[in-house]
């Protein structure tokens, strides 16, 4: 499997991912706004409207990180279960949501490629800027459909390949030049930056990534490109 500009063996993989995140944990949320330009905010509201959050569901709110999806879903009074991997990212999560006064949210250190929540019990999945980063990408969908209800929708935000003509060579500029530097003088490093970048290049492109998720058994998937791509929103349905 790739890890950004490598080819590794899986277990490493899943290995180096957790470093890069350990390491830019306490830094990830300035870092989002300085990389993004705060862009990320906005997508990130317009993920949670796609995902129509209502009081008294069920969500799990997948690589969930340091809780921006899930606080944005928990205003709507759902019931909302943040996992992820990496127990760096979730303490600043459980720090931030501490001081924000949210006190409804399930903490939960979990790998997305194998869950141990019980079958049909989520409302919905979400997962943002998170899959790239999953080793084996169509495990983690067939326990994403395995943990839904029938009727249960599944959502993911993440990076993708714009279309726009001339914009891809600004972006691959932007990303390849200024990333990375940015990367070492905000958070001291370069590498994590580097292998972030790398993996969004390597990640499918829409409809390759739409049909991952129909072959793990949704329906109806659909894909709603912002930026031309540059960030993608594909959901899918279980029935
Ligand atoms: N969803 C948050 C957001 O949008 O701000 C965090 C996104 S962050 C770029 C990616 C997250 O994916 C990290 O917190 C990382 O630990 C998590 N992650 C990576 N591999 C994972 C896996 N196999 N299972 C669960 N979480 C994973």
């Amino acid at each position: 499997v790739s890890f950004g500009y490598e080819e590794v063996a899986p277990e490493e993989k899943t290995a180096r991912v957790g470093a890069v995140f350990s390491n830019v944990a306490r830094r990830y949320d300035i870092m989002n706004d300085a990389m993004s330009a705060g862009m990320h905010r906005l997508w990130k509201d317009r993920f949670v409207r796609r995902v129509k959050p209502r009081a008294g569901e069920d969500i799990l709110d997948m690589a969930g990180g340091t809780g921006d999806i899930a606080f944005r879903l928990a205003r709507s009074g759902a019931r909302v279960t943040v996992a992820d991997i990496n127990p760096e990212m979730l303490e600043v999560g459980m720090g931030r949501a501490d001081a924000r006064g949210f006190d409804t949210l399930v903490w939960s250190e979990a790998n997305a490629e194998s869950l141990t929540f019980p079958d049909r019990f989520f409302d919905a999945y979400t997962i943002a800027f998170g899959i790239r980063n999953v080793t084996d990408i169509p495990a983690a969908l067939r326990e994403a459909h395995r943990v839904l209800r029938r009727g249960g929708r599944f959502f993911c935000l993440e990076f993708s390949t714009t279309l726009w003509p001339g914009f891809s060579e600004v972006y691959d500029f932007y990303s390849h030049r200024i990333v990375p530097k940015v990367g070492k003088l905000i958070a001291d490093d370069e590498d994590s930056y580097r292998y972030l970048i790398e993996s969004i290049r390597r990640f499918p492109d829409m409809p390759t990534f739409a049909r991952m998720i129909g072959e793990a058994g949704f329906v109806r998937t659909h894909v709603e490109p912002m930026l031309g791509g540059l960030v993608a929103i594909h959901s899918g349905w279980k029935i």
